[in-house]
């Protein structure tokens, strides 16, 4: 690879310290997605990284590599947004670290970084901002990033005879092909879940929330279970990643 030079905002994930003054950051930038550079002098330089090298921070970074373009180099930083709301509530710092976590166990490439590092600063301006949030929030992250990779699933149509479904129908959602069909269209197939319409058509109104819409996303009591149970069987199904002991690795 030729040497590459570039100037973008990006999302710290993650650092460490390697010499007294150096540090790698773990980062994600919109165009390349994960990527380590290094900070030579990092820790010690305020002016060039003030108040930049710090754990879910969004900073744009002038990075270059070296000649061959073996490895980068983070030449300087501005802080755009630190988001400070989380980090004074453990609460929410710690949904920010499992949405983070979740980013870094699946993203590989540069597939749709675009996408995601947007639906992920939304997601850090809600955990920022907001008065409430709701609790599953890393699940909806996600449901949602899930969806980012090309899996979004349509539970209001039968995806067989394009029927619309109906809140007291019968319905089978196959999350290994992000479909459901009606009752008269099943075939027996393997992982297909038996879903009420009403708990379909909710199911439904959740994949389509965007960030802004989930502090407001009403479901109600009976289907809650429910479907945070199939959201989470969507996500393995497509992400092969399931969390164990703070980190998710691969089912
Ligand atoms: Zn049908």
């Amino acid at each position: 690879m030729a040497r590459q030079e570039f100037t973008e905002e990006t999302l710290v994930l993650k650092l460490g310290q390697f010499r007294e003054a150096d540090c790698w950051v773990r980062f994600f930038s919109p165009s390349q997605g994960v990527l380590t550079g290094f900070a030579f002098g990092g820790l010690k330089s305020r002016k060039r990284f003030s108040g930049c090298l710090d754990p879910l921070s969004r900073v744009l970074f002038r990075v270059a590599s070296d000649r061959y373009g073996r490895y980068l180099t983070l030449c300087e930083g501005s802080l755009i947004n630190r988001f400070p709301g989380l980090h004074r509530n453990m609460a929410r710092f710690g949904m920010a670290v499992n949405c983070i976590k979740f980013l870094e166990a699946s993203h590989i490439g540069t597939e749709n970084a675009s996408a995601i590092f947007s639906l992920t600063c939304k997601t850090l301006h809600l955990l920022d901002t907001r008065e409430s949030v709701p609790a599953f929030l890393p699940l909806l992250f996600r449901a949602r990033l899930t969806c980012e990779y090309g899996y979004f699933p349509d539970l209001s149509l039968c995806a067989r005879c394009r029927r619309e479904i109906k809140a007291g129908d019968e319905t089978y959602f196959i999350p290994t092909q992000g479909i459901s069909t009606c009752k008269q269209c099943r075939t027996a197939q393997n992982g297909a879940h038996p879903v009420s319409g009403d708990l379909a058509l909710a199911l439904d109104r959740v994949f389509r929330a965007d960030p802004d819409q989930w502090p407001g996303l009403s479901v109600p009591e009976q289907w809650s279970a429910g479907i945070l149970h199939l959201l989470d069987v969507y996500v393995q199904a497509h992400m092969g990643l399931v969390w164990t002991q703070g980190g998710f690795r691969a089912t």
